[in-house]
């Protein structure tokens, strides 16, 4: 029988250790934290929203993963894909229902993922929990993985890296699992937030706070722009965050980290072509010809927004709506479509959902083992693939955990 040690006992490890007790071989769980899988309850706003029904589906999987390892993810997916990870979750009594392409537990309660697997893997007489035992070292001594944390050393015949990244520190990841795989010599990419807030150099940030809309946004450079996209929006006291923002904000990170001064530029209308919402503002001010300009946008415009963009076009609110001058409401439409603000900063890894970084894709197989180092393999943020928001970051976790752990235990030791 083989000796497998599983260094973190998140959403990849969990996974990981089942697949390798499922083919009888004697698995441990390394754990820093006094409870496994801490972060699970706080995923999709309590709601845990662990796939989507997109995946598989070749050109929306080759846009929703990033990081040098991203072509990992369709070979490693088809070994455990969704039908796999549904039936799995079936198995330990986790229907799941969707929301649009959002996959969650039927009860939409995250604490009810972790509560399963945790049962799952206390009750299975393969696998052995330690808790509290942060791993402070790995190293491959005469043929053994020798694993050292603080007052325990354990040897294994293979271990899985599975500790995860650097995004939100308070769960248990500070970027210890990048910083195993470095000091073993592996390749590893640099950690930079990812699916995070922004901070805005905007005097509107506190007038605007808490107003939440649709929205699409792009990020850019010097009108070079790098990433877009379509969804919920929300101002906050220091910037902006909602899932639109999510999407995009791994490339404003990544701009920020090279000292480049990226933007944010905001369509508010992007179901309106510029024309179509020129036509819409001009027909409603003639209709309410004698309203003062803030009363005549009242059904257009959230009223947060209408003193923001008569400012910024420089139109006096005590004028009368039919007072307007196309050119002028052709200067809103432009503000309106192309709002654009300077990016400062960004919410941090401790507001972070995912790390953008980790393990570089040229040191592991499509087995999730080490190319240099036989028997070391690694699964979930700890290589350096991140997804969109949209249950693409679990999945990862579950379908590299799963196939880390099938190959682990297969391969002859
Ligand atoms: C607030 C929030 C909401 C999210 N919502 C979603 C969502 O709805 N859908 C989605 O797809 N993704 C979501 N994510 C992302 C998703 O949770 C992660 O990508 C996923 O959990 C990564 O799994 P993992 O196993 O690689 O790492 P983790 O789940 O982070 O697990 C790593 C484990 O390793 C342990 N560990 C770390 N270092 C050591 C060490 N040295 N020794 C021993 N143990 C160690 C940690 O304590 C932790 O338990 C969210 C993340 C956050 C923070």
């Amino acid at each position: 029988m083989k000796r497998i040690g599983i260094i973190g006992g998140g959403a990849s490890g969990l996974l990981a250790a089942i697949a390798a007790a499922e083919q009888g071989q004697s698995v441990t769980i390394l754990e820093r934290n006094d409870r496994l899988g801490r972060k699970i309850p706080a995923t999709g706003n309590g709601r845990c929203n662990l796939s989507n029904r997109t995946l598989g589906k070749k050109p929306v999987t080759d846009e929703a993963y990033h990081g040098s390892a991203k072509t990992l993810f369709l070979p490693v997916f088809q070994q455990f894909d969704l039908d796999r990870t549904l039936d799995f979750f079936q198995s330990i009594g986790i229907p799941v229902r969707s929301e649009g392409d959002r996959l969650y537990p039927y009860n939409l309660q995250a604490a009810s993922v972790i509560d399963a697997l945790r049962y799952r893997v206390e009750h299975d007489s393969w696998i052995e929990i330690c808790l509290q035992q942060q791993v402070l070292k790995l190293s491959f001594e005469k043929g053994k993985w020798q694993v050292r944390m603080k007052d325990m050393k354990r040897t294994f015949d293979a271990v899985i890296l599975t500790a995860g990244g650097k995004a939100a520190p308070q769960l248990g990841t500070d970027g210890v699992g990048p910083a195993l795989a470095s000091a073993l010599g592996l390749r590893v990419t640099s950690l930079s937030p990812a699916l995070v807030k922004l901070k805005l150099d905007s005097p509107y940030n506190k007038r605007l706070s808490g107003l939440r809309m649709d929205a699409c946004v792009r990020i850019g450079v010097k009108g070079n722009w790098l990433r877009s996209y379509m969804d919920e929006i929300i101002f906050t006291d220091d910037g902006i965050s909602g899932s639109a923002v999510f999407q995009v904000s791994q490339a404003a990170t990544t701009l920020l980290q090279k000292k480049k001064q990226p933007v944010i530029e905001l369509d508010l209308y992007p179901e309106l072509e510029a024309e179509a919402l020129f036509s819409m503002i001009r027909q409603i001010l003639d209709r309410v010809a004698e309203k003062p300009l803030e009363e005549g946008l009242n059904g257009i415009l959230h009223k947060k927004l209408i003193p923001v963009l008569l400012k910024e076009t420089g139109i006096g609110k005590d004028r009368t709506s039919s007072s307007l001058k196309d050119r002028e409401i052709r200067a809103m439409v432009q503000f309106l479509k192309n709002w654009t603000l300077p990016i400062t900063g960004h919410g941090g890894f401790q507001n972070a959902q995912v790390t953008s970084g980790g393990i570089h894709g040229s040191e592991i197989g499509t087995d999730l083992q080490s190319k240099r180092f036989p028997g070391l393999y690694a699964a979930g943020e700890v290589i350096d693939i991140d997804g969109d928001c949209g249950g693409f970051n679990l999945q990862w976790a579950f379908s590299s955990g799963y196939v880390a752990g099938t190959h682990a235990a297969q391969e002859k030791g």
